[in-house]
């Protein structure tokens, strides 16, 4: 039972070609074509709705629109294009939604719904893949007879499935003898992390397969070991959210290395910035949760759908396969349990802030190996070298509580960066052919306060938007190409000049680089400059009233950043003093995942450009994005679309606004302008004949030889001049969607 909240917002394209009236003989005709039962689209306001007849006569037509609402026209609103019959292909739902005769937002969503509804969760949209969160587990859709199937056909003859793009994936690695990779995207909670387990899976049976029995021993434990990576990133890297039980709080792009013989050789993973911020929801391997600070914060502790034992399970079985050492389990879990503690420090005003539990900074110094004395001098205290002699200034409650929670942060976020190392180190292989990689990464997002973290989130989804945009556009031309259309400059708005006010030279980002690294520089200085340097850029967005506030028009829309913040997390500083303790413990481990962290620079005591400085938090990102990118342009992409079908995690239920937003911001519809920039509405000749002969006023028993000249006759009554259409070898083109309606509307007839 599908729970319909199933109502469109959809914008209709410019609506100028509709002022000129269809002759009075063939509106009667139209209109006599709508009777109880037909599927139409009615036009309300800037929306198309999805719609039932349910009767008619002579003066009016009724209506039910898909989510119930029931409309009455006269029949000259009829004859004023407010109605307009679905076309078959949106009426039965496709599998490849380029196909679809109609092809705007409504029809795309309509097209989801129609297959989500039969649990069809995957359609295509030409070369893209747009998954539907099922929520729920699809009996028999991965199973291993479904592999099984999929590896032995092609792209397009079988049902779309995020199989099929693995095999693809997997074919033209030999096909076209390039890299290949695969982009993921999508919301929180929409599919991504499972999207890419599933490709792993597909991929690591085609490795096995490819090498034929006996399996050699080193192959089998490294597709073991990559599928194993999953459940300790998950452990280490994911939160349990709202939006998503199961949230990876890091991007990630992880690479395959095949050999000629088509085994998996090894493979390497890249991590992009683990949230550090929101850490206290990030850890479950603790027994009793609600007893820590860090965890019972987060008011989501205990979910029925989790079982914690198990996934324990599954991690130790994880850490096992990976060969991680009894003395490596060991040395991580007392750094995760020392984290947990050390939250549950507490502190007091007595002249500055003063431990008033000095029993838990005991057992964090024992688990981590630390000095307790110097763990509670350096909480509750900041000194300093300054001109060669040590100073030491009381901290607030408030300035201890976060040095507790920066040295907390500081702990997990190397110890997951040397987890991922480890990983990297086992996966690791000869690199001799080509390689898949796959990018499970955060989705555009747009929350009520949006800061740094939605800021570099933003700037990645922009960047790789312009990926997308190349990609969809080449191939664009390439179909123009083969069917012989001549192709015209498109216009068509790419979102070059957004990036270029994030990136370029004196551009955003380095304007945020500059302050950072100036001792005196603030978030209002910052914001100042920013509104000052940028304010006429058509892109940058300087907010009337919230004066902590900039704005970028981003290709998925416009967002407000909030500026407060920003400095510091870009800084990232780490005060020196903390990092010398940490560098003192009596644990190899600790020692180690600090001996190589670097201070910075932002001690009053240093003169600038004096010190190494630690590059910022987005420059880093920054550099990553670039290097990915580069890896990416010298490979051959897939795209998939992973989309939620509504904001609960319920299963069968499609919120249509939800979608819609998701779609926008996947740059899906991106997809929809290019191709309506040029001639958007292509139909084979007899398809197109079959429906239009009627203008002709002759039965259609037109040859195979002849409908072309049918084609052209036909268009040629309807437009002389040539502008509107042009033949290509199999099929007619149209220029815009609205002289197909206007096709369609003239010339129905049931
Ligand atoms: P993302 O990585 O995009 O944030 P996830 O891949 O973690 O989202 O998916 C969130 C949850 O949705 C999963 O834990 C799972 O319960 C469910 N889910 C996602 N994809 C599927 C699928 N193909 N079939 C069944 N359930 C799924
Ligand atoms: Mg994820």
């Amino acid at each position: 039972f599908v729970i319909l909240s199933y109502y469109w917002l959809c914008p209709l394209p410019a609506m100028s070609k509709f002022s000129d009236d269809p002759t009075p003989w063939l509106r009667t005709m139209v209109y006599s074509s709508y009777y109880a039962g037909v599927r139409v689209w009615v036009r309300d306001k800037e929306l198309l709705l999805p719609s039932t007849i349910s009767s008619s006569n002579d003066q009016i037509l009724i209506l039910t629109t898909d989510y119930g609402e029931v409309i009455t026209l006269e029949q000259a609103e009829v004859n004023r294009l407010k109605v307009f019959p679905m076309h078959p292909s949106s009426i039965s739902g496709v599998e490849d939604m380029s196909t679809l005769a109609e092809l705007h937002e409504a029809a795309i969503m309509h097209n989801l719904f129609l297959r989500y509804q039969k649990d069809l969760i995957y359609t295509n949209i030409g070369s893209i893949l747009a998954a539907v969160n099922p929520y729920k587990q699809i009996p028999g859709l991965y199973a291993s007879d479904v592999v099984d199937v999929y590896s032995r056909h092609h792209l397009g003859e079988l049902p779309p499935h995020i199989f099929a793009v693995a095999n693809e994936c997997y074919r033209c690695l030999w096909k076209r003898h390039d890299s290949q990779c695969v982009l993921i995207s999508g919301e929180s909670g929409a599919g991504k992390t499972e999207s890419t387990k599933l490709l792993l899976k597909f991929l690591s049976v085609m490795s096995q397969n490819s090498t034929g029995s006996p399996l050699s021993e080193r192959t089998t434990r490294v597709e073991q070991a990559i599928v194993q990576s999953s459940p300790i990133m998950e452990a280490f890297g994911n939160a349990k959210t709202v939006y998503n039980n199961n949230s990876s709080r890091f991007g990630k792009f992880i690479q395959l290395h095949f050999s000629q013989s088509g085994s998996i050789q090894g493979g390497c993973i890249i991590d992009y910035l683990l949230e550090k911020y929101e850490h206290r929801e990030m850890y479950m391997l603790a027994d009793s949760p609600e007893a820590y600070h860090y965890l019972n914060q987060s008011g989501c502790v205990k979910d029925r759908s989790l079982d914690d034992k198990t996934l324990y399970d599954s991690v130790m079985e994880a850490l096992k396969v990976m060969e991680f050492s009894e003395e490596e389990i060991r040395d991580v879990f007392k750094l995760l349990s020392g984290v947990l503690q050390m939250g549950n420090i507490e502190f007091m005003t007595a002249g500055g802030a003063q431990i008033t539990t000095k029993g838990v900074v005991g057992v964090v110094s024992d688990l981590l190996g630390l000095d307790s004395f110097q763990l509670s001098e350096v909480l509750t205290q900041r000194s300093m070298i300054l001109r060669g002699e040590e100073i030491c200034s009381p901290l607030t409650v408030e300035q201890a509580t976060d040095s507790r929670d920066s040295v907390a942060m500081a702990l997990y976020s190397q110890c997951f960066s040397w987890i991922i190392a480890r990983i990297n180190q086992k996966i690791k292989g000869k690199h001799n052919f080509k390689s898949i990689g796959i990018l499970d990464i955060f989705g555009f997002e747009n929350f009520e306060v949006n800061r740094f973290e939605q800021f570099n989130i933003n700037y990645a989804n922009e960047k790789l938007q312009e990926y997308f945009n190349k990609h969809i556009f080449s191939l664009e031309q390439l179909e123009y190409n083969r069917e012989g259309i001549h192709w015209e400059a498109i216009d068509w708005m790419d979102n070059a000049e957004c990036l270029d006010l994030i990136e370029k030279k004196l551009g955003m980002l380095a304007l945020i680089n500059e302050e950072s690294r100036f001792p005196k520089g603030t978030d209002y200085t910052l914001l100042e400059k920013l509104h000052s340097r940028h304010a006429t850029n058509p892109y940058y967005v300087k907010p009337r009233v919230a004066d902590h506030q900039f704005g970028i028009k981003h290709y998925a829309g416009e967002v407000l950043y909030d500026a407060r913040g920003i400095l510091e997390k870009n800084r990232d500083t780490f005060r020196d003093d903390i990092l010398n303790m940490l560098k003192d413990s009596r644990l190899d481990f600790i020692y180690d995942l600090f001996e190589r962290v670097g201070s910075r620079s932002g001690d009053e005591t240093m003169k600038m450009g004096t010190a190494r400085r630690k590059p910022t938090v987005s420059s880093q990102f920054r550099d990553s994005l670039h290097a990915l990118m580069a890896t990416l342009s010298a490979s051959n992409p897939f795209f998939v679309r992973c989309i939620k079908p509504n904001m609960e995690k319920n299963a069968n239920r499609f919120d249509a606004d939800v979608v819609l937003n998701q779609l926008r911001y996947s740059g899906m519809l991106e997809t929809v302008k290019i191709r309506r920039a040029g001639f958007p509405v292509r139909r084979t000749f007899q398809d197109f004949l079959g429906r239009y002969t009627v203008i002709l006023r002759e039965r259609n028993h037109a040859t195979r030889e002849d409908v072309r000249k049918k084609c052209a006759d036909l268009l040629s009554k309807c437009d002389v001049t040539k502008k509107e259409w042009q033949l290509g070898k199999t099929k007619v083109w149209l220029h815009e969607q609205n002289t197909f309606i206007h096709f369609e509307t003239k010339t129905f007839v049931s």
